[in-house]
């Protein structure tokens, strides 16, 4: 070990749990790809004004957990601590809405920070892919989105998630439930914290985890109740588009999450397997926030899927993930005129799309052929002085332990047809 270690709340990615990692990612990935959605990067940093506007100055996210800095020009930046309000700010400087094509579907995969309390499955740097259709209201959008995160999860074998959907009304309905639900707060016997969150975002107590504060909320009024017709047959529409395809879901109306831009759609992928940290993914609707950080009027929806969750929800299932052959070939010289005439036909391996590796260091037949079968490669290829005389190289296949002399010239050829 070295002198340092990883920061508290972050870890590394290594061989061979990483690899699972770029599955997780590639497989979320894949059905957006499939379905129009173009990729995003944005910077790993932003004006920290975009978040305090975008994700909300009353919410945790903005109040105690984002990593800011001053640099040395004077600004004052963050580190993103979610994808939403960077991707918007990025299509909207790009134009993209105005090239005539709305939605503008996008998708991204990265690193994101937050100065939260480190436990099981939570982290201060995390990884997520993430979402966004911009521009366009239509309960289409929203379930299509759903359902290719659904999709996503079920192409990696999960099973044991259940998605919760409920609607947060817009800016004609959740105002007016906003005034009925602070006034029926004020009643109730809470500390000064939880007081000061009914004046400037009162749906987040619903979300208190604390079971005296859930006891007294059981009467709480109801969104449900106040959603206006528009909200309501905005709701039904996408609660039947999922029906129809299949896509089971819960309603959970105390569902507010944690950021302050959502209207209307908002759903959260939960696992069952994962104890407190159980929201492997969330998203919704959030037709404000072009308008918040100063854009035009976009109704949009997204989500955003955790990497790192949805890993130890893998892990939580018991799924191994069917994770291709890294190598294919693994190469093993004994002696030095080997040592060249075999790295040749590694590289011309290589070349030819075929994964190889190589027995570097000059080892021995025993050690090296460990190291073939740590690998993972289906092939070893062995090489000694007598088999190059005789102009061959020794092809063993490693799952039968079959071994053949196979011409030097013929082991490019003979591996692409065993390999397929
Ligand atoms: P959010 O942006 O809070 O809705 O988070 C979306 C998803 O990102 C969550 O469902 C988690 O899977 C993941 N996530 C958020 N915060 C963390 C964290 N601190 N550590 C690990 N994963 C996280």
């Amino acid at each position: 070990m070295s002198t340092f270690q990883a920061p508290k709340g972050t870890y590394d990615l290594t061989p061979p749990r990483s690899a699972t990692f770029l599955a997780v990612r590639e497989a979320i990935a894949a059905p957006l790809r499939d379905s129009g959605y173009g990729y995003i990067e944005t910077p790993g940093f932003e004006n920290v004004e975009l978040f305090a506007r975008g994700v909300g100055e009353s919410t945790d996210i903005v109040t105690k957990e984002m990593y800011t800095l001053t640099t040395k020009g004077g600004d004052q930046l963050a580190l993103r601590p979610e994808g939403t309000a960077s991707v918007l700010r990025a299509a909207l400087e790009a134009n993209l809405h105005k090239a005539g094509n709305l939605p503008v579907k996008l998708w991204y995969s990265g690193s994101y920070y937050r100065y939260e309390r480190p436990q099981a499955g939570r982290y201060r740097h995390f990884s997520q892919v993430g979402a966004e259709a911009i521009g366009t209201e239509d309960p289409v959008l929203d379930a299509e989105l759903i359902i290719l995160a659904d999709q996503a999860y079920r192409s990696l074998g999960l099973r044991q998630f259940r998605i919760l959907l409920n609607s947060l009304g817009d800016k004609e309905c959740r105002p007016v439930y906003r005034e009925a639900l602070q006034s029926f707060l004020r009643d109730l016997d809470l500390d000064e914290e939880t007081r000061r969150r009914i004046e400037i975002n009162p749906l987040r107590v619903l979300d208190d985890k604390r079971a005296d504060v859930q006891k007294q909320l059981t009467d709480a009024p109801k969104l449900r109740d106040y959603l206006c017709d528009a909200c309501k047959a905005y709701h039904e529409e996408v609660r039947a588009l999922l029906t129809a395809a299949g896509v089971v879901f819960e309603d959970d109306e105390k569902l507010v999450r944690g950021l302050d831009y959502y209207t209307r759609t908002t759903f959260e992928f939960v696992h069952d397997g994962l104890g407190a940290q159980s929201a492997v993914g969330g998203g919704g609707r959030y037709d404000g926030l072009s308008e918040m950080i100063g854009g035009p009027e976009l109704p949009s929806v997204g989500w955003a899927l955790g990497v790192d969750r949805t890993v130890l929800a893998l892990e939580a299932e018991g799924i191994e993930l069917d994770l291709p052959y890294t190598t294919s070939v693994y190469a093993v010289p004994l002696g030095e005129e080997a040592r060249r005439a075999l790295f040749g036909v590694v590289t011309g391996l290589r070349r030819a799309g075929i994964a190889a590796d190589f027995a570097f260091g000059g080892r021995g037949l025993k050690g090296a052929m460990k190291s073939a079968n740590r690998s993972g490669a289906r092939y070893a290829l062995v090489a000694g002085e007598r088999d190059l005389a005789e102009g061959v190289v020794q092809l063993k296949d490693m799952e039968s332990g079959e071994q053949s002399a196979v011409p030097l010239a013929e082991v490019e050829a003979e591996l692409a047809k065993r390999l397929g």
